[in-house]
């Protein structure tokens, strides 16, 4: 069992009012998590910095006001662009933001103020963050994954998961994608191969082992698909894959 287990479930199960209020500020609070998050998964990709400097336009280095960092509302009311120099901004900013907020509100909503909350909630955007890395093909070092390994583990152990299994397993599994990532005519660098071992490692508690085993597969025939259109479905796969997969575990549980 984890090391949560002894704590008590402050609400007692109790549903209905304090049930869909707490899932709402948990989605605010989520929502604001998804902010930071883009912070993490733009500036983890580049090397800097995740607290310094403070947020600004990627195209005219205007620093953002709070207003232009609201979760969600301010992609929404500047309609995609820069208050300050027009550039469109990506709608990853409020998508991941909805994601994350929607990750909280349901882990509440279904596992209340349980020892499961934490796991599942932290799980599911280390999660997120990990394949938001991998798709935008901008991580070629295995130091950007190697947190959310490290994460997933404490996290597994504290959830009372087999924590030893997949910490010993994901390194297993990055090898076999990157011999399968870099083999043919044309050796592949879109997925960099610790990256699809680490998505695997986080995939086994929402998927079991068809989870790994799709995320192989995807790794092994992303090389061989080099064109625009390709690329394109096979990320919509692996964001298909994550969607589903956390949909599953939040509303079934970690390691069901
Ligand atoms: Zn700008």
């Amino acid at each position: 069992m984890g090391f949560w287990s002894d704590i008590p479930d402050p609400l007692g199960g109790s549903p209905g009012l304090p049930l869909a209020a707490g899932a709402m500020l948990f989605g605010i609070f989520g929502s604001l998590l998804g902010s930071f998050t883009n912070v993490v998964i733009l500036r983890m990709a580049e090397g800097r910095s995740v607290v310094f400097p403070p947020s600004a336009c990627p195209h005219c280095h205007h620093r953002l006001s709070a207003l232009d960092l609201v979760p969600i509302f301010g992609w929404v009311m500047l309609r995609g662009r820069c208050r300050y120099c027009q550039a469109p901004i990506s709608i990853q900013y409020p998508l991941v933001e909805l994601a994350a907020a929607l990750i909280l509100a349901s882990s509440f909503w279904f596992w209340g103020a349980s020892r499961q909350l934490v796991p599942t909630a932290a799980w599911a955007i280390i999660w997120l963050i990990q394949t938001m890395l991998l798709i935008r093909e901008e991580v070629a070092a295995p130091g950007p994954f190697l947190w959310p390994l490290l994460a997933f583990a404490v996290l597994t152990w504290v959830a009372g998961g087999p924590w030893l299994a997949v910490w010993a397993l994901a390194p297993v599994l990055g090898t076999i994608a990157g011999w399968l990532a870099t083999r043919g005519p044309s050796p592949g660098r879109f997925f960099p191969w610790f990256g699809v071992g680490t998505a695997a490692a986080l995939a086994i508690p929402a998927w079991g082992w068809a989870g790994p085993l799709v995320l192989l597969g995807l790794a092994g025939i992303f090389p061989h698909g080099p064109t625009s259109l390709a690329r394109k479905a096979l990320k919509g796969a692996l964001l298909l894959h994550l969607a589903a997969g956390l949909a599953l575990a939040i509303r079934f549980g970690l390691w069901s």
